[in-house]
């Protein structure tokens, strides 16, 4: 802690604290986030992973990594200070006014950005919610909180241990199957939801009704305030197999947001990274031939890399709805004491992050039945009015209605069908990219010139 001082808290999570400090050579505030490193070496290296990960990130939507240090059994690490508090706080502000739909793209579009920025780098994020997306006070958004992040061996790599929230976590997730960069587009999907109607959009009062509407429900409307692209661009997100989710790029690149980009960068982050931004969003794929019905991006996913890469599934995941079928209503009556089995580990003093392995659904049931909710998932309160056990977000108020336990949740088939073949568009020639990017190139080019300028000035 030597040559901080430490200000105030900001925040406190299942690591430690996040403190805002200021810096004693620079005057410059920072945050710091104060990870209490435990006792086996292994869990200590996971502690660490996080600033491996964060310092490796370079892009002006992702929190600014600085430094990080140990020092008396924790582990600190200090980063740029959003001063406009994360996204959830900011949602809940609105108390129930719909924000703009420019604001909402905006902000969709940075995030986008940041997000982006970690799949070119193989990281997952896998923790992508509103609370872990900062704001500051000049209207820039951040992706922060990179506790759950891992890196993936190869760009096509699945992963199989999955740390998240539960509201926010993808079917795949639930169905046991593996997940990849598209695992986080669905929790990007569950962000751009909120901003438009200020709740989650999946509301329900037990794990397996939330499960369920995850897997296979409908998704409300946004407002009708909102436009036909936000809507479809929901959808598309929440699809519920991942290869019919668009990517990052394909989401920057093409459609509707793709207009809109250049206007969400200032000059001075053009200056600073119009060429990094550039070249992250320019397709570096060969274009391949389409087959009708199919898509490039599907091939990709759902081709079995080994012989031991499991296949999507195409149907409902019977297994797990029947096993669903059978799980009691959680209720938050229940308090673990330490660690009884199923496959969560639950956070406690020396457990640092909350997560869950991927177990057959016959163990996350023995999971959610036992799981002290509260504790293991910190994002949730379950309240109890009366004898009902109602699971709640962050983001949910009192009168939100949500399904009794004994209305069935319906299929959303719109789920289950594929994206227009025309819509997945990884795979597209230069000279087809959006106006943005050559408007960008232009920019970065003139700024070159300029840079150019300026030296032989200096000479
Ligand atoms: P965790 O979710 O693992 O507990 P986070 O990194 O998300 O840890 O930090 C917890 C909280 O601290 C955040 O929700 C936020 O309110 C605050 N916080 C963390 N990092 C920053 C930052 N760089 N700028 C401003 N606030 C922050
Ligand atoms: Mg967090």
């Amino acid at each position: 802690m030597d040559g901080y001082t430490v200000l105030r808290v900001i925040g406190e999570g299942s690591f430690g604290r996040a403190l805002l400090v200021l810096q004693d050579s620079s005057n410059q505030t920072f945050a710091m986030k104060e990870i209490r490193l435990l006792k086996s070496s292994s869990d200590t290296q996971n502690s660490r992973k996080e600033a491996v990960l964060l310092a490796k990130m370079k892009h002006p939507n992702i929190v600014a990594f600085k430094e990080s240090f140990e020092a008396e059994g924790y582990l600190y690490i200090v980063m740029e200070y959003c001063d406009g508090g994360d996204l959830m706080q900011r949602i809940k502000q609105q108390k129930g006014k719909l924000f703009p739909e420019d604001t909402i793209l905006n902000w969709f579009i940075q995030i986008c950005l940041g997000v982006n920025h970690i799949h070119k780098k193989r990281v997952l994020h896998r923790d992508i919610k509103s609370k872990n997306v900062f704001l500051t006070q000049n209207g820039k958004v951040k992706l922060g909180d990179f506790g759950s992040a891992r890196l993936l061996s190869s760009p096509m790599a699945f992963a199989c241990t999955y740390v998240g929230t539960p509201y926010y976590v993808p079917p795949e997730i639930w169905e046991n199957l593996p997940y990849n960069n598209k695992s986080d587009i669905w929790s990007l999907g569950c962000i751009l939801y909120e901003l438009c109607s200020l709740k989650h959009p999946f509301q329900a009062n037990s794990w397996k009704n939330l499960i369920l509407k995850i897997c296979q429900g409908p998704i409300q409307p946004l407002p009708a305030l909102y436009s036909y692209k936000l809507q479809c661009l929901v959808k598309q997100m929440l699809k519920r197999n991942p290869s019919h989710r668009p990517s990052a790029t394909t989401l920057l690149c093409r459609g509707s947001l793709a207009p809109l980009v250049l206007k969400c960068l200032s000059p001075q982050i053009i200056r600073e990274y119009g060429e990094q931004i550039l070249d992250e969003t320019k397709i570096s794929e060969p274009k391949k031939m389409k087959i009708k019905g199919t898509s490039s991006e599907d091939e990709r996913s759902t081709a079995p890399a080994s012989p031991h890469r499991q296949r999507w599934e195409t149907h409902v995941p019977s297994s797990t709805l029947a096993a669903l079928g059978k799980a009691p209503i959680l209720n938050s009556s229940v308090t673990a004491e330490g660690d009884r089995g199923g496959s969560v580990i639950k956070y406690s003093e020396n457990n640092a992050r909350r997560q869950w392995l991927r177990e057959p659904p016959e163990a996350l049931l023995s999971m959610l039945r036992d799981a002290d909710l509260s504790l293991a998932f910190q994002t949730y309160t379950i309240q109890r009015p009366g004898a009902e056990g109602l699971l709640r977000g962050p983001l949910s108020e009192e009168t939100d209605s949500v399904d009794g336990d004994h209305e069935p949740v319906g299929l959303d088939l719109d789920r289950f069908e594929p994206r227009l073949d025309e819509e997945d568009t990884d795979f597209e020639d230069d000279d087809e990219n959006p106006d943005w990017v050559s408007e960008l190139k232009k920019q970065v080019e003139w700024r070159d010139v300029c840079d150019g300028k300026l030296l032989e000035e200096c000479a």
